[in-house]
């Protein structure tokens, strides 16, 4: 039951939305960089840590060098640039992260859901929230509103679970045993003896497989999985039958790679440095141009090799990507925590058959075969390219942010204009317009049109080359810089904004880069095969890709410290 009575408004000057990476580390750059404790974090979880709170399936994992997946003002001494530490370890330290910048216990409202943010304009020039609490243990819940002077937004970029893959099939609901997402992992359901059909085989399924069957690589997971009482494997399955549905690039773990293997002895913050450079590095062979596809085709070669190696003779047609099927980088590269090894595991069965039905015991396939199945768990990856899903953000002129990105435009300011090299491109306005309609924000961070608003890792955050944290701590640091100018003694500025201008050719820019000069236009690919990444429009044939950052983290480090003044509008 829901108390709709009105409570008091509860105000701070900052407020974000979601409490994992993004959140802590906005919180805890404001103490520790800004001396600002005035801010409220708002979770819809029970508990901290995003993704690494609900991705608590067995092998979960960090698959890049962890000195990057930690704060750069916090490394965790425990982890060198090799070691990959499992999600329980990374929700610990950013637990111990909320505690050290006091953000626990006072400042994050847990079990409470943002369903609206509105723009209340001058002369309050504030954004009011509407929260939805859940209080246990009756789960009574209760409305509440919040105001703030800015608002953040880190409600993540691989959130909600995509399940269609399963549930769009006839007969979904007649199974009789347990079906789980990987990203909500129930560890009460015994699986001991238990026959397990697995759907999917991107990052989270290389990481389950191993995990069950206790033959992970990643010793971080392996002390974990093979704690039963009697010292023995914690997951005693009978069988695990996957299903493939597309190929990746399984290349050799971290812990293995030469030179990462080498920057072990190093200290932290100069492993992060080294780390940091190699992944920059790494960017050039994502380029369109003739060094890129010099370096992807060798990479391709190596990796490949790598892959025939490793797995079963008899699945290479089934896990091996094919000549000129698509190129090594276009999806997220699998780093092999042990998965090609634990095919060759007489529990495992590997198919491409495609699942038509589900059945009360099983899955049948295409072929007719019927599968059978205690356990059915969906490794189906997330919707992407989606943004502060199920929050209603009302900004100036009451435009709605889902209106703004479906519509394009905005408004604002007309100089200026800061496309991704730097450079000014005299385009048409029309084509301009048309170019930028679909979800992205300048800088990744900022929406014309929604004064005050910043988004952590906000449209085309990721980057296939490096951490996502650096991505977050620059869009913090970019924020931040701009905001400056109102948080200044004596300022009577109240609201600050990214020009339509500026928005629209960031947003145009970043498509172009991606379509035509990166990997992820399709390039050799030529799309027999598509990446999560992106999106194609089923009626018009238009790729968009909201997802990914196409250029160098130096460069966005650099423009979040020294932001284009006449890109914003100050009032
Ligand atoms: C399995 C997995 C492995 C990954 N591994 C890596 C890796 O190795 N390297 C890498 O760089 N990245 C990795 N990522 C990407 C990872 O998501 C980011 O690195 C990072 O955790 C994002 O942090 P975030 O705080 O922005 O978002 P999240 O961690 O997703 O946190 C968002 C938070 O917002 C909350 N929230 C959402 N909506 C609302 C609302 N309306 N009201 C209140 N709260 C809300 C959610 O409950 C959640 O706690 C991985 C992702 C997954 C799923």
């Amino acid at each position: 039951m829901t108390d709709t009575k009105e409570p008091a408004t509860t105000y701070t000057q900052f407020a974000c939305i979601g409490a994992g990476f993004s959140g802590i580390g906005l919180g805890a750059t404001l103490k520790l960089k800004h001396n600002i404790t005035d801010i409220r974090i708002f979770e819809r979880e029970p508990e901290l840590g995003g993704t690494w709170h609900l991705n608590q399936y067995p092998g979960a994992a960090c698959d890049i060098p962890s000195s990057l997946y930690t704060f750069s003002f916090a490394p965790c001494p425990e982890w060198t640039s090799t070691s990959l530490p499992t999600a329980p370890q990374i929700k610990s330290y950013l637990v111990s992260i909320a505690t050290k910048f006091s953000l626990l216990p006072s400042k994050i409202t847990f079990s409470s859901s943002v369903q609206k943010c509105e723009w209340l304009p001058a002369p309050a020039s504030r954004w009011r929230l509407t929260i939805l609490s859940t209080h246990p243990p009756t789960n009574t819940t209760t409305l509440s509103h919040h105001e703030c002077q800015f608002l953040f937004s880190g409600t993540g970029i691989l959130f909600h679970p995509n399940t269609t893959p399963f549930t769009s099939l006839p007969g979904a609901a007649s199974f009789s045993g347990t079906v789980m997402h990987s990203a909500r992992w129930d560890h009460s359901v015994p699986l001991s003896g238990k026959k397990i059909i697995l759907l999917g085989n991107g990052c989270s399924a290389s990481q389950i497989v191993p995990a069950l069957l206790g033959r992970s690589n990643n010793p971080e997971v392996s002390s974990s999985t093979n704690n039963n009482e009697e010292g023995g494997p914690l997951y005693n399955i009978a069988s695990i039958t996957q299903f493939v549905r597309s190929k990746h690039y399984v290349i050799p773990s971290l812990a293995d790679l030469f030179p990462l293997s080498l920057l072990r002895p190093l200290p932290l913050p100069l492993q992060r440095f080294l780390c940091i450079l190699i992944g920059e590095l790494d960017f050039i062979a994502m380029r369109e141009n003739a060094l890129g596809r010099w370096m992807r085709r060798k990479k391709t070669e190596e990796v490949k090799k790598y892959m025939r190696l490793a797995a079963p003779e008899r699945y290479h047609d089934l896990v091996v990507p094919g000549e000129g099927e698509f190129e090594f980088g276009y999806k997220r590269r699998v780093y092999d925590p042990g998965y090609l090894q634990a095919l060759h595991d007489e529990r495992v069965e590997l198919t491409g058959e495609r699942v038509v039905e589900v059945v009360e015991g099983g899955v049948r396939t295409e072929r007719g075969r019927v599968v059978e199945g205690d356990v059915i768990v969906l490794a189906t990856g997330f919707e992407t390219n989606r943004f502060l899903e199920g929050v209603e953000v009302v900004g100036r002129g009451r435009e709605r942010l889902g209106e703004h990105w479906g519509g394009g435009g905005g408004e604002g300011g007309t100089d200026g204009g800061g496309s991704l090299d730097g450079r000014d491109q005299d385009q048409d306005q029309d084509q301009e317009e048309e170019e930028a309609r679909g979800v992205g924000a300048y800088e990744t961070v900022a929406v014309g049109g929604f004064p005050n608003f910043f988004m952590l890792a906000g449209p085309n955050s990721v980057t296939g080359h490096t951490s996502v944290i650096i991505a977050i701590e620059n869009a913090i640091t970019l924020a931040m810089n701009v905001i400056k100018p109102i948080l200044s003694e004596g300022s009577n500025v109240r609201e600050v904004e990214v020009t339509a201008q500026a928005e629209r050719r960031w947003v145009s820019s970043v498509q172009e880069e991606l379509n035509n000069r990166t990997i992820w236009g399709g390039g050799g690919n030529k799309s027999k095969t598509e990446s999560w990444y992106v999106r194609v429009d089923e009626k018009t044939g238009k790729r968009w890709n909201a997802m990914l950052y196409p250029g160098y983290q130096v460069g966005a480090w650099y423009r979040a410290r020294k932001p284009k003044q006449k890109d914003w509008v100050y009032r």
